[in-house]
């Protein structure tokens, strides 16, 4: 008798990886395939606490949860900490979750493992257990065709075993993917341990590159076909969105404040300037104030998401003496909003991004024109491929200072707004992003259907 498909899938425990696998996950689930998503205790908890009341029992998903191998009260916080600890002790509880679920009710057996790349380890693992396994690169195709060149670039000498760029030269995979410059490639860092986290997860993928059956990622091959055709096997399958299928839950490990809906259906259609800078991107109180006062001389109705955890020394969010009232009659505030209903509103005028890559496939799907800011790792080269590839949105700069001052926010957002480009080429990539969703042969729906029919054949 043949077994019935059931899909194990293993995010990595970040909220920019845990959405999309869960996106992923439902869409895999509303094909007919059971699935179970496992996370990290800690990761669980939020997940259980933000999910809509019937999601478990409406689809094909379960949700269980593994140890991350860290004493119930130590930092989450601390990365480099937790990174080490799930690298060491969750292979293990994995195999013997594995293990016990198959040895259990042959009905039950998991017959494929899909894994974030991130704990490609899990690959190995479904491998030895004789399960398919489907490796996923939640990010785009330039940062996994770098990840794919480390070999060579060490070889090279342009880099050291750390990660460190040894020449003072632009980094290059191809003359059509934008170059890195040492101080942006995906894993530079002033501090030597974040470097190594960073790098770490890079190198952790070409390490299991050969145990994949198959190889997903999150982008859009019209797109992005300059890096990804750097990437033997690898099939696009994005944008993976919670409105793919029948669900709307989107992976949130923190509750959505949804009261700013109601708030966009009551500001001009086109006006509002969405701010959210993701889940973990943080800024220091001179910075909150210049993009505080920024927003204010812009005279534009607009939407701010400020986490509790947005200060970088740990304190709330102080914003400048009299602010709150002055902006009152045309800003929101909220701790984490559900960003692709706001995206998709159309009050909404652009998005004043850090341009992490989930934010940047949402903001592009919904035709909405990027202000960029990136941070660190991947969003310096998704802001070259928002600014300088499809051309739908402007980078701000950072004064001699190294701050973002409130004119040059102003000013961009005027300049924005204002061109008829920028829009002209955000509906272009928009139509571009929707149609390879299309069941009628678009690009993404195609790879997917192929997988999706494989998973459920073997
Ligand atoms: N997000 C959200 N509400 C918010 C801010 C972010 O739902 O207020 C979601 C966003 O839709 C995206 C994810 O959080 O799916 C952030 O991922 P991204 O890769 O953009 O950034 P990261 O958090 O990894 O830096």
């Amino acid at each position: 008798m043949k077994r019935q498909p059931h899909a194990l899938v293993i995010p990595y425990p970040a909220q920019g990886h845990v959405a999309p696998l869960m996106k992923l996950a439902l869409q895999i689930a509303s094909h007919g395939v059971k699935v179970t998503f496992a996370n990290t205790e800690s990761t669980h908890a939020k997940i259980k606490a933000s999910l809509p009341e019937n999601v478990e029992e409406a689809h094909l998903i379960s949700f269980v949860s593994l140890p991350d191998g860290m004493e119930p009260d130590d930092d989450r916080t601390d990365w480099v900490k937790l990174n080490d600890s799930i690298h060491r002790t969750m292979p293990g509880y994995l195999e013997d979750f594995i293990l016990k679920v198959n040895g259990s009710n042959a009905n039950q057996k998991f017959t494929c493992v899909v894994a974030d790349t991130s704990v490609g380890w899990a690959l190995e693992l479904a491998k030895k257990a004789g399960l398919q396994a489907v490796a996923v690169w939640p990010a785009g195709g330039p940062c996994l065709a770098l990840a794919l060149h480390i070999p060579q670039l060490l070889e090279a000498g342009i880099i050291d075993t750390d990660g460190t760029v040894l020449k003072d030269e632009a980094i290059s995979v191809s003359k059509d993917v934008p170059a890195w410059t040492s101080t942006e490639i995906g894993w530079g860092f002033p501090d030597p341990v974040f470097q190594q986290l960073f790098f770490g997860f890079y190198t952790i993928f070409p390490q299991y590159y050969k145990f994949h059956d198959w190889f997903l990622c999150n982008s859009i091959y019209e797109l992005d076909s300059a890096a990804l055709q750097l990437v033997p096997n690898v099939l696009p399958i994005g944008p993976l969105l919670a409105s793919n299928h029948l669900a709307t839950f989107a992976g949130n490990l923190w509750p959505q404040d949804s009261t700013c809906l109601q708030w966009l259906d009551n500001q001009a259609s086109g006006s509002v300037i969405y701010v959210a800078f993701g889940s973990s991107t943080t800024v220091d109180s001179q910075q909150l104030h210049e993009l505080a006062l920024g927003l204010e001389l812009t005279g534009q109705p607009f939407l701010w998401v400020i986490r509790s955890d947005l200060m970088n020394d740990g304190s709330l969010a102080k914003l400048p003496e009299g602010f709150i009232n002055r902006v009152s009659n045309r800003a929101k505030f909220v701790e984490w909003a559900p960003q692709e209903e706001v995206l998709a509103h159309p009050s909404v005028a652009c998005f004043m991004s850090h341009c992490g890559w989930n934010s940047t496939m949402e903001g592009l799907t919904m035709g909405v024109p990027f202000l960029c800011w990136p941070y660190l790792a991947d969003q310096f080269c998704n802001r070259n491929y928002i600014c300088d590839v499809w051309r739908i949105g402007l980078g701000l700069r950072k004064d001699e200072h190294g701050v973002i001052t409130r004119n040059e926010i102003s000013s961009k957002i005027k300049t924005l707004l204002s061109s008829q480009d920028i829009k002209a080429n955000a509906m272009h990539v928009k139509e571009v992003a929707r149609k390879s969703l299309h069941e009628s042969g678009g690009s993404s729906c195609r790879n997917f259907n192929n997988f999706i029919q494989h998973i459920k054949s073997t």
